[in-house]
């Protein structure tokens, strides 16, 4: 008899868990509310140790012919280039991918998976009757049912940032760089995007306004861009917030992802943390030990709160406005990234290479 798992929620972490659990010989349920999948893209960037997972599904080159791989990013300060992180020097690259793509080529697989039955348009609702003996795992995101159902409580907080962020044609033939702008008068990001795209978000600070004309402004203060045309997709708002699960399993629940802990989008690593979580829950669930759930909530609460605090200095220092803390911030700039044992350290930061307990793929 195979052992059956039930996880609630096909984001990208209920996915890939799906797969992963399917390699260590369990039959899968997996339910998701939605009938589609959704046309926003949030997540972009997949770090090297999520490829490394990826790779052991014998996904990764699906997932590279499609993205762009990035592998420096040029910083600028008012326009001037103050220099770039090579993430080569981290030993490999970043790749962008939009996460409505992700979502759809682990469907596609998925479907290649005989033991994983697809509940689509299936809520999981506070009073689902949960078969004894099975394991429901929570992979249903921040406002996670599974987390209330469980009764783990969630502690956070919300940033005082603000972003607002669009995808447009590659009008002036960027290539792969990402690229990073800073000014007094705010930040502004532009990371390549498959289909000659790229996507641009921009600081609002308070009382500006959340609108395309404003970040059409902006990317134009501050990178000389001058975008044309209208944005591909949905253009969206989003305020980071930090977030932590008291626990990561309690009775027959598990959390995992943005259900267990969400942290600033700003450095991209939600995803990726998550990505991690479900590679390492799987090792856990085929473990025999009587802790071994335990000790992976140790590692993962380790490795989340150092991702997240990194994402917040990250962001912090970034969103830095004004003609002093500018001129601060240049200067912890140069260093970072023309002291070579700083820009490697950075470089590695970003592709998530030097968090505690790295994923061995
Ligand atoms: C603007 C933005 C940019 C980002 N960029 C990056 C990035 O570049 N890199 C990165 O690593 N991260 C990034 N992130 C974070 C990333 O998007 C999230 O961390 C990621 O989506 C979390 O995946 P998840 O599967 O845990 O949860 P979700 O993506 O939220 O998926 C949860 C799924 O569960 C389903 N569901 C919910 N409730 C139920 C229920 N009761 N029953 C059944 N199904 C249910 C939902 O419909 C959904 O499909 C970004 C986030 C934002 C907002």
């Amino acid at each position: 008899m195979k052992r059956e798992v039930w996880i609630i929620g096909a984001g990208p972490v209920g996915l890939l868990l799906a797969h992963l659990l399917h390699q260590k010989g369990f039959r899968i349920h997996l339910f998701e509310k939605r009938a589609k999948v959704p046309a926003l893209s949030m997540a972009i960037g997949i770090t090297p140790p999520s490829l490394n997972i990826l790779a052991t599904l014998g996904l990764r080159d699906a997932f590279e012919s499609q993205g762009i791989l990035i592998r420096r990013a040029r910083v600028f300060e008012n326009q001037t280039p103050l220099g770039s992180l090579g993430f080569e020097q981290a030993g490999d690259h970043i790749l962008s991918l939009p996460q409505r793509q992700t979502l759809r080529l682990l469907r596609t697989s998925l479907t290649k998976l005989p033991d994983v039955i697809f509940h689509e348009n299936e809520p999981f609702r506070l009073n689902s009757t949960v078969p004894d003996t099975m394991r429901v795992i929570g992979c249903d995101g921040y406002r996670s049912t599974v987390r209330q159902r469980a009764g783990i409580s969630l502690k956070e907080k919300t940033y005082a940032q603000k972003f607002f962020m669009a995808d447009f044609e590659d009008i002036e033939n960027a290539g792969p760089d990402a690229r990073l702008f800073f000014s007094p008068r705010g930040s502004v990001e532009s990371f390549p995007l498959p289909g000659h795209l790229r996507r641009w978000v921009v600081q609002v600070l308070p009382g500006q306004s959340s609108e395309v004309s404003h970040l059409i402004e902006r990317v134009r203060d501050a990178s000389g861009v001058n975008l044309a045309g209208v944005p591909h997709g949905t253009p969206g708002c989003f305020i980071p917030r930090r977030g932590l699960a008291s626990h990561f399993h309690r009775g027959p629940f598990i959390l995992c992802g943005d259900a267990a802990h969400q942290l600033s989008p700003i450095g991209g690593q939600g995803m990726n943390t998550g990505f991690a979580d479900a590679y390492q829950l799987a090792e856990a669930l085929a473990d025999p030990h009587p802790r071994a759930l335990d000790i992976w909530t140790k590692h993962r609460k380790q490795a989340f709160n150092q991702a997240a605090t990194r994402a917040a200095l990250g962001m912090k220092l970034g969103t830095l406005t004004g003609n002093p803390a500018s001129r601060f911030r240049t200067q912890i700039l140069r260093v970072l990234l023309h002291e070579p044992h700083c820009a490697k350290t950075l470089s590695r930061s970003y592709a998530m290479l030097n968090l505690p307990h790295p994923v061995k793929a």
